[in-house]
């Protein structure tokens, strides 16, 4: 499998630990390391899509489509029954530090809006 060169390439092909509660075919599941929440996981594709802006309409809809239920089930294997906040930060204004695509769970709290 070819990545590219960012952390979470490092985290899919076992170059560094992670703390990985999910992973199938397509995506995988680990907890953020700076957690702003008592629950904090993220959601990636194996195949690097450096942004959600980058997505093909139509080479990546069904990819697109798994990751927010992969967000679904991932969020339930938590027990997150009573809810949870899912995030894409997108590019330099929305806050983006790693550039290959993934989806925040955040939960176990009240999650108050709007966010910062
Ligand atoms: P973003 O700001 O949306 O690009 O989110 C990147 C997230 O990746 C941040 O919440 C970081 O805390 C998290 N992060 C960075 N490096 C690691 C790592 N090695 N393991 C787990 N999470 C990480």
């Amino acid at each position: 499998m070819t990545t590219q060169d960012t952390i979470f390439g490092k985290i899919i092909r076992r170059e560094i630990p992670a703390d990985i509660v999910y992973e199938d075919d397509l995506a995988i599941a680990f907890r953020d390391v700076n957690p702003q929440a008592p629950i904090h996981v993220l959601v990636i594709p194996k195949q690097p899509i450096p942004r959600l802006s980058e997505a093909d309409e139509e080479g990546d809809q069904a990819l697109l489509g798994h990751l927010l239920l992969t967000v679904k089930h991932v969020a339930a294997l938590l027990g997150l029954q009573k809810g949870y906040r899912v995030v894409i930060n997108n590019g330099n204004d929305g806050g983006q530090t790693v550039s290959h695509l993934h989806l925040h769970i955040l939960g176990g709290r009240f999650m108050t809006w709007p966010p910062g």
